[in-house]
C-alpha cells in the first residue's frame, strides 16, 4: 500500500499489507484484551484516555505534518484537528460513567433497570479526510464504554493510522485492545465475518456504507454509518447576506471542501440571488490555494488524483447541462492534485451539482422563488446529513430547522460543525446511528434490561 503526497505526486511511504492470518490474530487478541478491559473501572480507563489526549496535544505538529504529507491538509488545520481529538478524549473521560449509569425503571418487579454492557470488538472503517478526528470521535466513547477497536483506515493514510496506534500504546492503552489493520477494502468482508468482531462503524461514501452494511447485516452485526452529505444552506429573503455568504464560504471550503458536512448546495431566494453570488465570489477569490506546508494557505491539494478528476467531471457535466461556471472550474498545469475554488450558478434538478455530493471546493448555487420552494429543494436530495438556515428572524429560521428539514444536524445562522457534546449523524443515504454526545456512547453497548422479581 502506498501513501502519495498529493502536492507533489511523490510516494511518501509504502506498506506491506497484512495477510489473512495476521488480520485474524489481531482481531482475536483484541477480543481477548477486551474481556479484561471491560472489567476495568471508568476511572482507570479515563486516566489512559487523558494520556491519549495529552499526547495528541504535545505531538500535534508531528501529526499535522503527517496529514499534510498524506492527504494535503494545511498544517494549522491538522494541528486543530489533533487538538479537537484531545477534546473528545477528555470529554468522554469526564462523562462516560455518567452517560452509562444504570437507569432505574418502575415496573411490577421488585427492582428493574437498564444497564449498559460493552459489545466487544468493533471494526472501525475510516476515511482519509479527517484522518485523526474521524477515528477518535468513534474510539473515545467506544473505549470508555469498555470495547476494543480495530482500525481499518483509508489506504492512502496508513502513516496516520500507524501513528494513531503508536500513540494509543504510548499512552498505555493495552496493545492488543487497539490495533491498526494494514489492509485494503477487499479484506473488510473477511474481518467483518470474523467471529471476534461484534460490530462495525464506517465513515465514508454511501457506496462503501452499503457494501459494509450488507455484509454485517447478513451476519446480524450492528453497524453505524456516517456517509456522505449534500448539505443545503437556505438563504431566506431577510438574511444578512454578508454574514451568510461569509459563513457559507467558510463551510464550503473547510478541508478543501472535502468534508461530509461542508455546505454544498446554496439555495437562495431570488431577491438575494445576485447579491449573495457577488459576496460569495469576492470571498472565494480571496482564498489562497497552495502547498499545505506553506504559511497562510487556505486550501491544499485534494487528497487524491482520482477524487480531483471525479469532481472535475461532475463540474463539467453540470456545465454541459446548463450550469454557469463563474469562478474556477479549470485544472491548472501546476504539479499536484489542486482544484480551485469554484462557483456554479443556475444549478437545476438533474445536474450532478444538484443531485450528487461534490467532495471538493465547488459551490452549487440554486435560485428559488420563496421560502417554501427553498425548503422543498433542500429536502429534494438523497442525502440528509446537515443543513443550515439564514434569516434575521432567528425564531422563524429555528422552526424551519427543527420541523421542516430532513437532516440530522440543522443549524441557524451558523455552519454545521461537530462537537463532542452534540449528537452527529444523518438520515436517508447519509446513514444511520449517532456519534458523539451521550447518544454516541450508547451505540456500541448492550442496552440490557435487568429484572429482579
Ligand atoms: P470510500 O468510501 O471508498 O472510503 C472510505 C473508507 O471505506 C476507506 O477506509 C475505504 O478503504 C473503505 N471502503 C471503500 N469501499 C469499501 C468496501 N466496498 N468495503 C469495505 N470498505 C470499503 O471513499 P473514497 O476515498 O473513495 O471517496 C469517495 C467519495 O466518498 C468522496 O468523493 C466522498 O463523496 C465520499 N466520502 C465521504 C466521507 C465522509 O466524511 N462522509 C469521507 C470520505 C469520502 P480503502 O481506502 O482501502 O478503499
Amino acid at each position: 500500500m502506498e501513501s502519495v503526497n498529493p502536492a507533489t505526486g511523490e510516494i511518501v511511504a509504502t506498506y506491506q499489507e497484512m495477510n489473512s492470518q495476521e488480520l485474524g490474530t489481531i482481531v482475536q487478541e483484541a477480543d481477548e484484551a477486551q474481556s479484561h478491559w471491560r472489567r476495568r473501572s471508568f476511572e482507570e480507563r479515563a486516566v489512559l484516555l487523558r494520556k491519549v489526549a495529552d499526547l495528541l496535544e504535545s505531538n500535534k505538529e508531528k501529526y499535522a505534518g503527517l496529514m499534510a504529507r498524506e492527504m494535503g491538509k494545511p498544517l494549522p488545520q491538522g494541528k486543530s484537528e489533533s487538538e479537537k481529538c484531545a477534546w473528545v478524549c477528555r470529554y468522554y473521560a469526564d462523562h462516560a460513567e455518567q452517560f452509562l449509569e444504570n437507569e432505574m425503571i418502575e415496573s411490577d418487579a421488585d427492582k428493574s433497570y437498564i444497564t449498559y454492557n460493552p459489545l466487544g470488538t468493533v471494526l472501525a472503517i475510516m476515511p482519509w479526510n479527517f484522518p485523526f478526528w474521524q477515528l477518535f470521535r468513534f474510539a473515545a466513547p467506544a473505549l470508555m464504554a469498555g470495547n476494543a477497536a480495530v482500525l481499518k483506515h483509508a489506504s492512502n493514510v496508513t502513516g496516520c493510522a500507524l501513528a494513531i496506534e503508536e500513540l494509543m500504546h504510548e499512552a498505555g492503552i493495552p496493545e492488543p485492545l487497539f490495533r491498526t489493520l494494514v489492509a485494503g477494502s477487499d479484506r473488510v468482508e473477511q474481518v467483518i465475518s470474523d467471529e471476534h468482531i461484534a460490530a462495525v462503524t464506517l465513515t465514508g461514501s454511501t457506496r462503501a456504507g452499503k457494501a459494509v452494511a450488507s455484509t454485517a447485516g447478513s451476519l446480524v452485526k450492528k453497524t453505524v454509518l456516517e456517509l456522505g452529505g449534500s448539505d443545503p444552506y437556505l438563504i431566506l429573503a431577510d438574511a444578512d447576506i454578508e454574514q451568510a455568504a461569509e459563513t457559507c464560504v467558510t463551510s464550503r471550503l473547510i478541508n478543501g471542501g472535502q468534508s461530509c458536512i461542508a455546505a454544498k448546495r446554496f439555495i437562495v431566494v431570488e431577491d438575494n440571488y445576485d447579491l449573495f453570488i457577488e459576496n460569495m465570489t469576492t470571498l472565494m477569490k480571496e482564498k489562497r490555494m497552495g502547498d499545505p506546508f506553506e504559511d497562510d494557505v487556505d486550501l491544499g491539494p485534494m487528497a487524491r488524483a482520482d477524487l480531483r478528476d471525479e469532481l472535475h467531471e461532475q463540474v463539467r457535466q453540470s456545465v454541459d447541462a446548463g450550469a454557469e461556471c463563474i469562478l474556477g472550474g479549470e485544472i491548472s498545469d501546476r504539479k499536484g492534485t489542486y482544484y480551485p475554488p469554484t462557483i456554479l450558478t443556475n444549478v437545476t434538478k438533474g445536474m450532478p451539482a444538484y443531485e450528487e455530493e461534490l467532495f471538493g471546493p465547488v459551490a452549487s448555487v440554486i435560485r428559488v422563488k420563496d421560502e417554501q420552494e427553498a425548503i422543498r429543494v433542500a429536502n429534494d436530495s438523497d442525502f440528509g446529513l446537515g443543513a443550515a438556515v439564514f434569516s434575521r428572524d432567528a425564531d422563524h429560521a429555528e422552526r424551519i430547522a427543527a420541523e421542516e428539514l430532513e437532516a440530522g444536524c440543522c443549524f441557524v445562522n451558523a455552519f454545521v460543525k461537530s462537537d463532542p457534546r452534540l449528537p452527529f449523524g444523518g438520515v436517508k443515504q447519509s446513514g444511520y446511528g449517532r456519534e458523539l454526545s451521550h447518544l454516541g456512547i450508547r451505540e456500541f453497548v448492550n442496552i440490557k434490561t435487568v429484572y429482579r422479581a
